[in-house]
């Protein structure tokens, strides 16, 4: 019988790339724009480097659920 293997997926809080060949024109635009938050918005020792407030900031968690959301 013929076993198929499943996609191993690691959780994390982020995702270093995503996927963009079956989306919109739209849905990959909002996607890049929140990858790009998501890259400047990062923790320097649980402050962010871009906003300077604790980290994940509400700029990082919205990025990321929306990037979760799709
Ligand atoms: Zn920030």
């Amino acid at each position: 019988m013929y076993q198929q293997e499943a996609p191993q997926r690691k959780p994390g809080p982020m995702r270093s790339t995503v996927s963009t060949e079956y989306l919109s024109p739209e849905m990959t635009r909002l996607l890049s724009i929140a990858q790009r938050e998501l890259d400047r918005h990062t923790s320097d020792h649980g402050t962010c480097t871009c906003c300077h407030r604790h980290w994940p900031c509400p700029t990082a968690c919205l990025a990321a659920s929306t990037l979760d959301g799709l």
